[in-house]
């Protein structure tokens, strides 16, 4: 590294309190009441890897930087197999271990798995009200979840429906039942009162608005993708992962050499 690039690093803000996002959070809204010191931060994703894959580079800086994160899987991946001696049952295990281990990897302080069958996941009340109970047991700060307008890519890729239904559903849950006292009533007899999630970041975003630099990550996150052994296998992802994270650093400028992407909202 030059020593001007390790200058530059030096003097960025925290991640999780991006440059860019204060920006845009100043004029959306008075900071004042904004919780001091670290944060607490729920990533909450359709499959065990997601999180590796869009946004484990910024997971492992914002952990180094003090935050407190907590993933929660909404699926165990169990449907993840082409092998025909493979059973849900068994795949489940592995793929929940794989991602405890790729979390931990990354410096998260725990997984909390949802266990919804994989691939027939739904945007519906059910499962905003899942998401409701835990973001009002885990209170973040600050959600980071996939993006429901994300349909397609360039030729060759699909979105998979659990990816849009996960952020859908998240977004549903955070933006405005998990806030209002009065949608899920029984879940104040459990006791958990209405929370404000203050941020989120949605990872993998149709139109990102600002870019984490993860240059220093770049390793953390590769190994915390090779830890999802049983699927990412023999293929050999590692030059994508370096060009997806150059290609992102280029479209925005002074983040660094390799980057993810985010579109990002302050919420009142
Ligand atoms: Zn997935």
């Amino acid at each position: 590294m030059h020593d001007d690039e390790f200058e530059n690093r030096q003097s960025e803000p925290s991640a999780a309190v991006d440059a860019e996002a204060m920006e845009v959070a100043r004029e959306a809204a008075d900071t004042s009441n904004d919780p001091q010191g670290p944060k607490k931060i729920a990533v909450i994703m359709a499959h065990p890897d997601d999180a590796e894959f869009i946004c484990g580079g910024t997971v492992a800086r914002w952990a180094e930087e003090g935050n407190e994160i907590v993933y929660v899987l909404l699926t165990s991946g169990d449907k993840g197999s082409d092998d025909p001696e493979m059973t849900a049952e068994r795949l489940v295990a592995t793929r929940e271990a794989e991602q405890v281990a790729a979390a931990t990897l990354l410096g998260a302080k725990d997984v909390v798995f949802l266990k919804q069958p994989d691939a027939y996941l739904e945007p519906n009340l059910e499962l905003r009200k899942k998401l409701v109970r835990v973001i009002r047991q885990l209170k973040p700060d600050v959600v980071v979840c996939q993006d429901p307008t994300v349909r397609w890519a360039d030729k060759s890729y699909i979105n998979h429906p659990d990816h849009r239904a996960a952020g859908e559903a998240t977004l549903a849950a955070i933006f405005p039942s998990a806030r209002d006292r009065l949608t899920f009533p029984e879940l104040l007899d459990e006791g958990l009162e209405p929370h404000k999630v203050g941020e989120v970041y949605l990872a993998g975003a149709l139109e990102p608005d600002m870019a984490v630099d993860i240059t220093a990550q770049m390793g953390k996150k590769i190994d915390s993708l090779r830890a999802h052994a049983s699927q990412v296998g023999d293929f050999e992802f590692e030059p994508m992962i370096w060009e997806w994270a150059k290609d992102t650093a280029e479209k925005h400028p002074k983040h660094g050499e390799y980057a993810e992407s985010f579109r990002y909202f302050k919420l009142d």
